[in-house]
């Protein structure tokens, strides 16, 4: 899946939708003549379905940690349900992966989950960057997956209020590029420190700022790098 629409602050410097408008949309059309189409170079950012590219981990024979979808949300609208039981379908084979999907919709993913099969290889998570989308955790609590998680990721607000019940995994970040918005470490020391109150595993991926690894990852001169199970090799 490639293409998304913006919903709520997180949102405001979406790197997939960066992308789409420049080097990845050029390789993309490189490798898949089907996305070199008048409507993709109109709207790079439309939400569309890659059919030729959903058995690609059926074909990866090492066992990897695979981030679903980078370039869009699997639980928008435009998707139907019958196409992300396909998503899942593939997932629910490839059991020698572990599969992180990550929505800011997780209002449909509960509405949609008693049609899917939810296999211990799926992680299923929700972005909240601050308390005004809090809510997004109420659903997601909901859902049956093996593994539950909060990406934090641009921690855009204080979250020491949060609701982690039924939440296995928290993973904050300061948010990254030229139009970064900054990262207070209050709000870093709050998040960890209400993870490790509830006992919930903490990663905390880096502090942001013009480049990705502009302010590096040490929080309070260490590494946070927490998981909620045992981890298969390689992330891709
Ligand atoms: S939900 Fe994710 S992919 Fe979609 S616009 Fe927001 S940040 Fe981008």
């Amino acid at each position: 899946m490639t293409g998304c629409t913006k919903i709520s602050r997180g949102c405001d410097n979406c790197y997939a939708l960066l992308l789409a408008q420049t080097k990845v949309r050029a390789s993309y059309l490189r490798r898949s003549p089907v996305k070199d189409t008048v409507a993709n170079r109109e709207d790079p950012f439309a939400p569309r379905f890659w059919d030729e590219r959903l058995e690609q981990p059926l074909r990866w024979r090492e066992p990897r940690r695979i981030f679903v979808n980078s370039m869009s949300d699997v639980f928008h609208a435009h998707f139907s349900l019958e196409i992300i039981q396909r998503v899942f379908d593939v997932m629910n084979r490839a059991s020698w992966h572990q599969f992180q999907v990550l929505t800011k919709r997780p209002e449909r993913a509960l509405r949609l989950s008693e049609h899917l099969t939810w296999t211990e290889n799926i992680w299923m998570g929700t972005s909240i960057e601050d308390m005004d989308v809090a809510f997004r955790a109420d659903y997601l609590r909901q859902i049956r997956a093996a593994v539950r998680f909060i990406s934090a990721e641009p921690l855009l607000g204080p979250l020491e209020d949060l609701d982690l019940t039924g939440i296995d995994w928290v993973i904050g970040g300061g948010e990254s590029g030229a139009a970064h918005r900054p990262c207070d470490p209050s709000w870093a020391r709050g998040l960890r420190d209400l993870c490790v109150r509830q006992g919930v595993a903490f990663f905390w991926k880096q502090w942001g700022g013009r480049t990705h690894s502009a302010g590096g990852r040490l929080l309070d001169g260490r590494v946070w790098n927490e998981y909620p199970v045992p981890l298969v090799d390689a992330t891709v």
